[in-house]
């Protein structure tokens, strides 16, 4: 069936079955960032090149400044890069207009971040049914679809405790499920366990790479952890403003 994304007017982008996206759900090409920082600028990425199949688990490494969020977020559609392209689900994100973007990351992408990000006034259950609120999902769908994927995470019993009565590795499981929540084609992490003691940090791991299995979701996962790396498909280093395979 030929995947389409709903626009916030009503309208549908179709997703284009017949290119290469078929293959590669996220082509990043060319990615160059600069940071105008007044007097100098900061030339953060020179030319990074990426592709990712569907299904596909790739670690990014690299040193502290590199640049990995820079280019989850230029991946992500949440900054512009300064040239280059991404295209996600076979469409130029950079041709995109910001309402198009929103409504693209909403329904192809999740992120998950070093911190959880939930929202501390609503409880887990709202939280990882944002999405879906976004989206317009009627109410009830919305809210069983959510515990399914609060449930399938381990978080069956803590599904109206809001984030400060959640432990640190219950509060990263809550953040998986928001990511996945949506069925995306990819899920982009940010050094997603970089707050977690080493057990919770694997246990974090271990269900993402369930989920892969499972729904056959592409992975994107910045990490420290070369035996977390290792445990990819590929592994690619940032440096010197590119992705170097290794
Ligand atoms: P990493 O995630 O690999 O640690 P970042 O992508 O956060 O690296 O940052 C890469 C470089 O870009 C750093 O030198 C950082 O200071 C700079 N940088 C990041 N975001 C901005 C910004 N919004 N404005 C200016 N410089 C930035
Ligand atoms: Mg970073």
């Amino acid at each position: 069936m030929r995947k389409r994304v709903k626009k916030t007017d009503g309208s549908e982008l179709p997703v284009d079955a017949e290119s290469s996206a078929k293959q590669h759900i996220l082509r990043a090409t060319g990615l160059q960032k600069v940071y105008d920082e007044g007097t100098f600028n900061v030339h953060v990425l020179k030319g990074a090149y990426l592709r990712i199949k569907e299904g596909e688990r790739v670690a990014i490494v690299g040193a502290s400044g590199s640049g990995k969020s820079t280019l989850l977020h230029l991946i992500g559609g949440l900054d512009r890069p300064t040239a280059g392209q991404v295209e996600i689900g076979g469409h130029d994100i950079t041709k995109l207009d910001e309402n198009e973007v929103s409504a693209l990351r909403n329904r192809m992408l999740g992120f998950v971040y070093q911190f959880h990000h939930l929202l501390s006034e609503f409880t887990a259950l709202e939280n990882v049914a944002m999405p879906l609120f976004i989206r317009r999902m009627p109410v009830r769908d919305a809210i069983a679809q959510s515990s399914a994927m609060l449930k399938r995470v381990g978080l069956e019993d803590r599904m109206n405790h809001r984030p400060s009565e959640l432990s640190g590795g219950e509060r990263q499981r809550a953040a998986v499920a928001r990511a996945m929540v949506t069925r995306p084609l990819c899920v982009l992490a940010d050094e997603p366990t970089g707050n977690l003691d080493r057990e919770n940090a694997q246990n974090i791991y271990d269900l993402m790479l369930e989920l892969n299995r499972e729904l056959n979701t592409s992975f994107i996962i910045v990490t420290h952890d070369m035996t977390v790396a290792a445990s990819m498909d590929r592994v690619l280093k940032l440096e010197d403003g590119v992705l170097k395979q290794i």
